[in-house]
């Protein structure tokens, strides 16, 4: 008998990376219009843990209204006799991977930053209860992690409670981030791999060093070292570093052949430290993007919290199709915000000293790690909103970049679109000047030139009628 005989959907691996747009969903839970969200887990004593208890606070989901957007958080509390709290790091990640193997259910992201949907079509067939969603996550955990011995889930849609545990859940993430500082990449002989993400991007591998912690920002070089210890055949998996090839710019022989092989040769080189030449992949589920701005040979670092669009008047959602689907793009890099706080951040680019515009909320969350004299020099929206006047604030406070333009002609990156990035096109603003076409056919000199699943950026676009063209002549 199946495990999920008594669930009304389908439950099973070839439901990740199913996507459901706004018209086929019965709710939405957190997502970019609610402020407050999160996913916790944490490990407590056998004692303090009641084996398949599943509590709602607030609307059950037959409650809840179609079409509408709820806060949502969900606390896993898990105990065993071997679990150590090194490990809520990672149990926390494969909530995002169950919730997708349930049929018509879709999570994205991480942490405070969780998006979720249930489609009206598993709610037709009886997926109506958060009741249902504890069952499978309580019984896929304990599957596949027996190390846990008792588990309890809570789902919360109050707004006033999530609202209560948000904050304590933002202190949660940052003091486990907190314990991950201060161990180098050289005095390690061990990297780790993640390919948690593959489903949503093929070709994607997290590489995950002390010092380039994982993309979503949610596994530490420890939190991956316990995973791969108590799940060896797991997605997380063990890299043997190799020989350091180049320094500046992070490449290692081990890290090379293992991404190699764990992406069907499809990526062959790494350089962990840079957005240029062979950057870090990027899957889908960044937590921010590090873009360069050709304009003043610099980097934007936005979130993916960030509504207004950023310093070139692309929005996070438009940047973030350039850099994800599991591709090596120059100068469009997906990070973490932890990353952020890592010497080794963009160390080849020349860290810091290349940054030149981030939103004020990220430089807040970031500020004891960028140098203090570079503080007053890096622009936020407060400073600059358009490439002119960005120009303008680093002139004036004499941003290391500025004698950059002096010295070189500036290369300018090529922008891929992106196959496999998030169900964030809905949230892109209609003032952003992309085109998106199956197919663009551009006739000029009697040829048809057909641009098949093209997106293309114009800062400006001119339509002049041919016939008066050529009555011009
Ligand atoms: S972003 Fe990277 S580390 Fe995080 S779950 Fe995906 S593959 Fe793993």
């Amino acid at each position: 008998m199946s495990m999920f005989q008594d669930i009304p959907v389908d439950v099973g691996v070839i439901y990740e990376g199913e996507r459901i747009r706004r018209k086929d969903m019965f709710v939405e839970l957190g997502g970019p219009d609610v402020k407050e969200k999160f996913e916790l887990a944490r490990v407590k004593k056998l004692e303090d843990v009641e084996d398949g208890k599943i509590v709602i606070i607030g609307l059950d989901i037959k409650d809840m209204e179609e079409g509408k957007t709820y806060p949502f958080g969900i606390l896993i509390e898990v105990a065993g006799a071997k679990l150590e709290p090194e490990l809520e790091g990672v149990i926390e990640r494969r909530i995002h991977a169950y919730c997708n193997y349930i049929e018509g259910f879709m999570h994205l992201n991480q942490r405070y930053d969780i998006w979720l949907r249930l489609s009206k079509k598993s709610y037709q067939k009886g997926l109506n209860s958060f009741q249902y969603i504890g069952k499978v996550l309580h019984r896929l955990f304990k599957s596949e992690l027996p190390i846990i011995e008792k588990m309890q889930v809570t789902f919360i849609t109050d707004a006033e409670k999530v609202k209560e545990l948000y904050p304590q859940a933002l202190q949660i993430y940052e003091a486990r981030d907190a314990r991950a500082r201060g161990l180098k990449d050289e005095e390690v002989d061990k990297f780790y791999g993640c390919i948690l993400c593959q489903s949503f991007a093929p070709t994607h591998c997290c590489v995950i060093t002390p010092q380039r912690y994982s993309n979503c920002g949610a596994i530490s070089w420890f939190d991956a070292r316990a995973s791969a210890n108590i799940d060896p055949k797991g997605p997380i998996f063990e890299i043997d570093r190799g020989e350091l090839l180049d320094p500046e710019k992070g490449e290692y022989s081990g890290v090379n052949e293992a991404v190699k092989k764990r992406t069907l040769g499809e990526i062959t080189r790494v350089w962990l430290y840079t957005a240029f030449g062979y950057p870090h992949t990027s899957c889908g589920c960044f937590e921010g993007v590090a873009f360069y701005i050709p304009e003043v040979d610099g980097f934007g670092i936005v979130h993916r919290g960030y509504k207004e669009v950023t310093v070139n008047g692309l929005a996070f959602s438009t940047l973030a199709d350039s850099t994800a689907g599991g591709r090596q793009v120059d100068g469009f890099h997906g990070i973490s915000v932890e990353y952020m706080r890592s010497p080794k951040f963009l160390q080849a680019d020349g860290g810091y000293k290349r940054v030149v515009w981030m939103p004020k909320e990220v430089k807040e969350r970031v500020k004891n790690f960028i140098p203090p004299e570079l503080m007053d020099k890096i622009a936020t929206e407060e400073d600059a909103k358009t490439i002119d006047e960005l120009k303008a604030f680093l002139k004036k406070r004499n941003h290391p970049v500025v004698e950059r333009w002096r010295e070189e002609v500036v290369p300018v990156p090529e922008a891929v679109p992106a196959e496999a990035a998030e169900a964030q096109e809905e949230a892109a603003p209609a003032m952003v000047p992309t085109i998106t076409a199956a197919t663009l056919p551009i006739t000029a000199g009697g040829y048809k030139i057909i641009l098949k699943d093209a997106k293309i950026y114009a800062k400006r676009v001119i339509i002049r009628s041919v016939k008066s063209e050529t009555e011009k002549r």
